[in-house]
């Protein structure tokens, strides 16, 4: 194996049939993630006291540990609230969850090495053993089988949290395995989710054979497992030392972030995000762009639109305040629906120190990829990166000894990286300016160049840097209008009307709808209760709250010193801007499509919410 980097499988969560609904609870539940150790007959007695001090530092005290980690890397949105119980232990041997065979290139066949183990064999659709084609479906029984006898003791534990409590995850740490992992294994640390659904799902992946593909619910107490991670202790503690990364890499899942790494081709991310390389020893935190996807750091307060050129201070990734990216989206944005961000990367402190390099970063993305996964769930676990968003920061080209130039295959590798720029001569600025240059030219995927150009500066007083920024000119060739179209994941994208670029576009979301709504009165910091999101219409587009099931009103207009557009109006669960000629359908997340006629619902449901309101 080349690099170490984990969660590979995970591909159950591609199945996970189990919603969670969220609207209707009656308090705020604890979110916890229940840590269980588990021996087996062969393994008893691995864990005591010293082990448990281990893990209490990797998941709380430490401070590369799982909650100081994800408190950073959340810019202090998220707190990770972990639980240990009591050691389970299972009968059995850790063997029978081992794969039975192991390829022989020599022999040119599968050759068993663990009778106990399971069919770990690659099947063509008619049964035969096809090195292309689908692994037996036993690997995954085995895993359900596993996480279910693990559950079943616990519930057997009688847990009393769980009758409040909310298991935003369950991690599973084995005690020593006694045995060497593979990628593709059930012990090599991966989150995923518990499933239990039909035949179909399962082969449209696995070969399945003649086995039985009813799988029941695996619940803690009266709950569904939504999110889980097994990792053995070795991934933990090596012996000598904490390893907290792995661990901190998993949990990121669970919360939604899919991976950013490309196994065995070019890697694009490496050490700057923890989804791209988990080869330091301590945990790096995300590029802003995911920690803006995942909802920890804001536009305006973090992430500022720019569409002129100019000089710009921005502060290192782990400062809590002030510019941490700016972002640029140019009208090509809505072909190519890629964007730009440039991000400081600053050298830790202490033992963070070695695992990065200093300065500026310049990165692409193509968002329409990310996030969503094909079953339309947020982050991205199905077979390791398959859904991962295409994120790619750009590095130096150089020259070979034939005369020619090639880009950097490795992104970083422990202070060998001319990703950045910064102080190093040859290193300060990157971007062209010029039509059709490619050479460390800021460029779309498709080769074509931005213009985008970044310089390095120098380091400001207050431990941020100035960079200067050139931006070609903004024009439109084609007109963008306005819209809202649903994306996969209840979620949908609002894009603004391109003759306001440059001005706030201000966002009402509410769950009743506004009789005569006025800019004037809109513009206000709360309507109904409802906060007006006030928006840089130099993004082109924005993504709208999560869409819970219930009916949602969407307002929208623009405004700047000359004062407001007129409002627009939008009904999410189906429908169109009521005030424009043209009908435009939205779907609902799920993807249904509702009649055109709705406009007389909302009038017949805004006629008897009055009655109502009389009675
Ligand atoms: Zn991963």
């Amino acid at each position: 194996m080349k690099r170490k980097i984990l969660c590979l499988i995970a591909s159950l969560s591609l199945f996970c049939v189990a919603l969670y609904l969220s609207g209707c609870q009656k308090q705020e539940q604890r979110k916890v993630n229940l840590v269980v150790t588990v021996e087996f007959d062969d393994t008893q007695g691995f864990f005591n006291a010293e082990q448990k001090s281990v893990l209490e530092r990797a998941f709380i005290t430490d401070e590369n540990g799982l909650k100081n980690f994800i408190l950073k890397n959340s810019n202090r949105k998220k707190t990770v609230d972990s639980t240990f119980v009591e050691t389970v232990k299972l009968s059995g041997s850790v063997a029978m969850f081992m794969p039975k065979y192991e390829y022989s290139f020599i022999a040119g066949e599968y050759q068993e090495v663990n009778p106990d183990g399971y069919d770990n064999r690659l099947f063509s659709d008619t049964g035969e053993v096809d090195l292309n084609g689908k692994p037996s479906v036993e690997r995954f029984f085995k895993e359900q089988e596993l996480l279910s006898a693990i559950v079943e003791k616990l519930n057997a534990k009688k847990l009393g949290f769980l009758e409040t409590d909310e298991i935003e995850n369950l991690t599973v740490v084995f005690s020593k395995l006694n045995v060497g992992l593979n990628q593709t294994d059930i012990f090599w640390p991966h989150q995923a989710k518990a499933y239990y659904g039909d035949r179909e799902g399962l082969s449209s992946v696995y070969y399945l054979g003649g086995n039985e593909t009813a799988l029941k619910d695996v619940k803690l107490g009266d709950k569904s497992i939504n999110s889980y991670i097994f990792i053995p202790y070795a991934f933990i503690f090596n012996g000598e030392k904490l390893l907290t990364t792995t661990l901190c890499h998993e949990y990121m899942h669970a919360l939604g972030a899919p991976d950013l790494y490309r196994n065995g081709a070019k890697e694009f991310v490496g050490e700057f995000d923890i989804m791209g390389g988990t080869e330091t020893d301590v945990p790096n935190l995300s590029l802003s762009y995911v920690r803006y996807k995942l909802g920890w750091i804001s536009e305006l307060s973090h992430v500022q639109p720019i569409s002129k050129s100019g000089e710009y201070v921005l502060y290192p990734t782990e400062n809590y305040g002030g510019t941490l990216a700016y972002k640029i989206t140019l009208p090509e944005f809505a072909q190519k629906g890629e964007s730009f961000y440039i991000e400081y990367r600053k050298l830790g402190e202490g033992s963070r120190a070695n695992t990065q390099t200093e300065g500026v970063i310049v990165y692409r993305v193509n968002e329409d990829n990310g996030y969503l996964n094909s079953k339309g769930e947020t982050g991205s676990s199905w077979r390791g990166n398959a859904y991962f968003e295409e994120v790619s920061v750009f590095t130096f080209w150089r020259e070979l000894l034939n005369g020619g130039i090639e880009e950097r295959e490795q992104i970083t590798s422990m202070g060998t990286c001319y990703a950045t720029i910064f102080d190093k001569a040859g290193y300060t600025s990157y971007g062209s300016a010029v039509e059709g240059e490619k050479v460390n030219a800021i460029t779309y995927s498709d080769g074509t160049n931005s213009k985008i150009t970044v310089e390095y500066l120098g380091s400001t007083t207050n431990g941020g840097i100035k960079v200067k920024i050139g931006l070609p000119e903004i024009k439109f060739a084609t007109k963008i209008n306005e819209g809202i179209v649903a994306k996969n994941g209840n979620r949908h994208v609002l894009t603004f009307d391109s003759d306001h670029y440059g001005k706030t576009a201000y966002v009402l979301y509410s769950e009743k709808r506004i009789l005569n709504p006025k800019a004037e009165k809109l513009a206000k910091p709360k309507v109904n209760g409802n906060n007006v999101i006030k928006l840089r219409t130099e993004f082109l587009q924005t993504t709208l709250p999560k869409f819970d099931g219930f009916e949602k009103f969407v307002y929208v207009f623009y405004g700047d010193e000359n004062g407001f557009t007129t409002v627009k109006e939008y009904k999410i669960a189906g429908i169109k801007n009521l005030n424009a000629t043209a009908v435009i359908v939205i779907a609902i997340g799920v993807g249904v499509v509702l009649p055109t006629g709705t406009l007389y619902i909302i009038k017949r449901i805004s006629k008897r919410r009055n009655k109502n309101e009389k009675q």
